[in-house]
């Protein structure tokens, strides 16, 4: 079957820093990540690449920033007064606040005087991305999944997947 919008797609892949090749995550052998295709749940140069492929297809893409987790934006970072804090954080502490559409998580960059100096680049931001993917199955989505918008897996219900 092919990838298609309203498909449930599941990926082996294993992602890596094109420049630097660190590796940033991997799928586990027996769990691919399934996702809904076509309802942005993944990084957009990634959903486009899937787009039309068969099961079975293997192959590596690089993806800029620009379609994968943005560039970085220096006004996302941000000081705050430290009393703001109920204890002080550290130097690359995550912290979480919450904002117009949902949490934001915000890293600390700074720690200094009575300011705190926070990141709200996604840590991802201005890295060209590098996919090794296998297309392991391609199925339509359940109308239960559909009116959810995510993936089901194995015939289970809600949060049946596993992270992401
Ligand atoms: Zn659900």
């Amino acid at each position: 079957m092919n990838v298609s919008n309203d498909h449930i797609v599941s990926i082996a892949y294993k992602l890596t820093d094109a420049k630097s090749g660190e590796l940033l995550d991997q799928s586990q052998d027996e769990h691919p990540l399934s996702y809904l295709h076509g309802h942005s749940q993944i990084v957009e140069g990634l959903e486009k690449e899937l787009s039309g492929k068969e099961t079975g297809h293997k192959a590596t893409v690089e993806i800029s920033p620009e379609e994968g987790y943005g560039q970085r934006d220096e006004e996302r970072i941000i000081a705050v007064p430290k009393d703001r804090f109920s204890e002080e954080p550290e130097v690359g502490q995550v912290v979480q606040a919450s904002a117009d559409h949902g949490v934001m998580r915000l890293k600390v960059v700074k720690v200094e005087g009575d300011e705190i100096t926070l990141d709200a680049n996604h840590p991802l931001a201005g890295t060209t991305l590098k996919f090794e993917y296998e297309i392991v199955d391609v199925r339509p989505a359940t109308e239960q999944e559909l009116s959810h918008g995510h993936a089901h897996c194995g015939g289970g219900g809600c949060g049946s997947c596993g992270g992401h």
